[in-house]
C-alpha cells in the first residue's frame, strides 16, 4: 500500500500488548487511503501496565488518536477525560481521540457487531438471542444488543459472575447462566440468534467445543455468529452451516467497529456499504505484491 508522508500527515496508531496480530493498520490505511485522507494509522506496542505514560507520549507525539486492544481497553476508562455512554457501560474503551486537549474514550464493538447483524439481515429488535462467554467482547455486545431491543439475552460463562456484572446492568433483559452442555442446549432451543463469544475454535488458541450437539436444539429459523474473524469459517459456523443455519463470521464486526472508529477520528461522514466492501476484499483476499 502506497502511503504519501508530508508535514501535515496525521497520526493514528493501534496500542496492544501484543499488537502485531492487529488487523487494525491494514484496515484504517486502506480507508485512509479510499478516503484521500492525509493520516497515516501505525501499530505501537504499549506494555501491559504502561498505558498511561503512552498517553503522555502520544500527546507529546501528535497523535490525533489511536485503537486499543489487549490489555489496555480496561485500563483506559479511568484516564479518560470524557467517555461516551458505551464506553462507560460495558467499561472498556476501543478508540481514543484527543480533542482540544481531552482525551475523549469510546468502544465501537458493540455498534460494530450491531451494523454487521444489519449487514447480514439478522434482525435483533425482540429477538432472544444466546451469548457464549461473558468476555471483553461480550460485555460490549451484550449491553449493546440490550439498547438494541433484543427480548432476551441469554449469557453462558464459565466464570458465571462475568455473566451476573451484565445482569446488574440489563436485569431485566440479560440472564446469566454456567456454560454447561445442558445450558448450551437449554438456550439454543429457546433462542433466535446464537453468538460465540469464547476463543473457542479460533486459529492459534488450542480448544473446541467438546461438542455441537447443541446445534440439533436450534429451531430452524436461528442464526449463528463466530465473533472469531481466522479461521474465517469456524468449525461451528461449518457444523451451522451443514445444518442449514445462517452463519456469520466476525470479520463484520471488525470492520464496522473500524468504520466507527476512523468517523471519531476524522468526522467524516463514511458511506458504510462500500466501504464495508472494500475492507472485507482487504481482509480476505491474497494481498498482490506487483
Ligand atoms: P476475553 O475477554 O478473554 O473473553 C473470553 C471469554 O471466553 C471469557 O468469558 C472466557 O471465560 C471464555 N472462555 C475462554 N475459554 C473458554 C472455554 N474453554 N470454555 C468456555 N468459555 C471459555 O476475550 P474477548 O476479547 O472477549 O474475545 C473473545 C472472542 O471474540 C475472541 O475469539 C476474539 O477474537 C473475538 N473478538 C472479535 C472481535 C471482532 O471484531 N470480530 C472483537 C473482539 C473480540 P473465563 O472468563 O472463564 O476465562
Amino acid at each position: 500500500m502506497q502511503v504519501e508522508l508530508n508535514n501535515a500527515t496525521g497520526l493514528l496508531a493501534v496500542i496492544g500488548d501484543p499488537v502485531a496480530h492487529s488487523r487494525s493498520p491494514l484496515l484504517h490505511n486502506a480507508m485512509l487511503a479510499r478516503l484521500g485522507l492525509n493520516y497515516i494509522y501505525l501499530p505501537v506496542h504499549v506494555l501491559r501496565g504502561r498505558t498511561a505514560p503512552w498517553l503522555d507520549a502520544a500527546r507529546e507525539a501528535g497523535f490525533q488518536g489511536f485503537n486499543a486492544t489487549m490489555p489496555h481497553k480496561t485500563a483506559l476508562v479511568p484516564l479518560m477525560d470524557e467517555l461516551s455512554e458505551d464506553a462507560a457501560r460495558c467499561g472498556a474503551v476501543n478508540t481514543v481521540r484527543l480533542r482540544e486537549g481531552r482525551w475523549q474514550g469510546f468502544n465501537t464493538d458493540g455498534i460494530g457487531f450491531l451494523r454487521a447483524m444489519e449487514d447480514a439481515e439478522i434482525p435483533v429488535r425482540g429477538r432472544k438471542i444466546a451469548v457464549l462467554g461473558a468476555g471483553g467482547a461480550v460485555q460490549s455486545v451484550a449491553l449493546k444488543l440490550a439498547s438494541a431491543g433484543a427480548a432476551e439475552i441469554t449469557v453462558l460463562a464459565r466464570t458465571v459472575e462475568k455473566a451476573e456484572a451484565l445482569v446488574k446492568m440489563e436485569p431485566g433483559i440479560i440472564r446469566a447462566r454456567p456454560f454447561s452442555g445442558a445450558e448450551l442446549n437449554r438456550a439454543a432451543a429457546d433462542c433466535d440468534l446464537l453468538v460465540n463469544g469464547t476463543p473457542l475454535g479460533m486459529a492459534g488458541v488450542s480448544g473446541n467445543f467438546e461438542d455441537f450437539s447443541f446445534l440439533d436444539a436450534l429451531p430452524p429459523g436461528a442464526a449463528v455468529c463466530d465473533l472469531i474473524y481466522s479461521p474465517l469459517k469456524t468449525k461451528l459456523l461449518q457444523n451451522a452451516e451443514n445444518m442449514g443455519h445462517r452463519a456469520v463470521n466476525g470479520l463484520g464486526m471488525l470492520i464496522h467497529q473500524a468504520i466507527c472508529a476512523l468517523e471519531l477520528f476524522t468526522d467524516e461522514n463514511i458511506e458504510r456499504g462500500p466501504m464495508a466492501a472494500m475492507l472485507r476484499k482487504t481482509l480476505t483476499e491474497p494481498i498482490s505484491r506487483d
